[in-house]
């Protein structure tokens, strides 16, 4: 695989895969196995990987450690880590660092040595502080241990904290959702990944559905918490700045996240990471093994790659844009992709408008607070018209 680095709009980002969990949860559908003992061989891999891709001729500012679950990683394995990355890429002073954290799997010491290697930023996984949803979730933690967790986060010296939190799941009330924002809110947090419950196929969750073991959420329901969602996190200073993304101010926002969603390249490292360079998107195998052969053999190990057409690219920047506070940015757009905006969408655009789902302003196209519910259908009516 040959990938070429040129082109770089803006600093690129670092996302590193970390493809283990101590249990699997039956709603997730990220590349992870629980067999523990090939983490040595992963870690060794994973340093000759980061030595074996070219370095970026421009600097790097995030480096995302997500998974999986990397906080199963030793302090002295995510030191190691840091200092492979440090070395073969130049990373910013005041890069953005984040790892993502399992509440079941840290200790304030683990957390604070993350902090001296380096970490500057968490993004805990705590889905849920009621008991009886996190054990739908087949979560490995109580919500006591996840408030735990985030108070020695505080205690070990991190100020960037990032909650996890899923509604929508089947027998949740909308007062026993808001009671979660509640809990989350009373640790100031940062930033709020608020996420619907998706049953992805193929996934042991999808399939109990299909089973009708449990009985999912209405529509009507989640629309409701959605709504609440929005409502009460922007009454308590929070912007709405992605479809499922909360910052305090925009400090609190993920530098990391943002790129994916403007297109922004990033350099995916360990087994099933993503990578976007020039235009291209490549990925890695995803399978624990074949990557530590693979890289033992001297190769990069790339499983295939596509180069994004200029329609793929246009119904990204619509699907991504549309998802955003922000909206699309007409002007670039139309600088991009060498269209009239305003012309080539006009029919959607007057039906959203009018329905109130949609504004256009300035050189924005953004959905209003009711639009991004239906964010999906309403990206599907553009992509239609590319
Ligand atoms: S801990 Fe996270 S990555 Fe692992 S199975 Fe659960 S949701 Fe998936």
């Amino acid at each position: 695989m040959n990938c070429e680095l040129e082109d770089y709009g803006n600093f690129p980002g670092i996302y590193v895969h970390v493809p283990f969990c101590r249990r699997k949860c039956p709603y997730c559908n990220f590349y992870s196995i629980t067999d523990t003992k090939r983490l040595p061989a992963y870690m060794d891999a994973l340093v000759d990987e980061i030595q074996m891709v070219p370095k970026p001729p421009v600097p790097c500012d995030t480096v995302y450690i997500g998974g999986g679950t990397p906080s199963l990683l030793t302090a002295r394995q995510i030191q190691t880590l840091l200092e492979a990355l440090f070395k073969q890429f130049d990373v910013t002073g005041n890069a953005e660092i984040t790892i993502e954290v399992n509440p079941g799997t840290v200790s304030e010491d683990k957390l604070k040595r993350y902090h001296e290697a380096g970490i500057n930023r968490l993004n805990i996984g705590v889905q849920s502080f009621n008991d009886d949803m996190l054990e739908f979730l087949g979560r490995i933690h109580s919500g006591s241990k996840a408030a735990a967790v985030i108070r020695r986060a505080r205690s070990a010296g991190y100020d960037n904290i990032g909650l996890d939190l899923i509604c929508g799941l089947p027998g949740q009330s909308i007062d026993a959702w808001r009671g979660d924002l509640y809990t989350a809110l009373e640790f100031l947090p940062a930033h709020l990944s608020c996420y619907l419950l998706t049953y992805a196929p193929g996934t042991p969750l999808a399939e109990q559905m299909h089973q009708n073991r449990f009985k999912p959420l209405s529509e009507k329901t989640c629309g409701e918490m959605f709504l609440l969602t929005h409502d009460f996190l922007l009454a308590q200073g929070y912007e709405h700045y992605e479809i499922s993304n909360f910052a305090y101010a925009e400090r609190g926002r993920s530098r990391h996240n943002q790129k994916y969603w403007h297109h922004v390249p990033y350099i995916g490292l360990g087994p099933a990471a993503h990578s976007y360079l020039n235009r291209r998107r490549y990925w890695n195998v995803s399978s624990v093994n074949q990557y530590v052969d693979c890289i033992k053999s001297g190769k990069l190990p790339v499983e295939a790659s596509e180069d994004l057409t200029v329609e793929q690219e246009m119904i990204e920047a619509i699907f991504l844009g549309l998802r955003c506070r922000e909206g699309i940015p007409v002007d670039l757009f139309e600088a991009r992709f060498g269209i009239d905006f305003q012309n080539r969408f006009h029919s959607v655009l007057s039906r959203n408008q009018e329905s109130g789902y949609l504004s256009l302003t300035g050189d924005r196209c953004a959905l209003s607070r009711k639009g991004l519910l239906y964010a999906d259908s309403i990206a599907e009516a553009f992509i239609q018209m590319v």
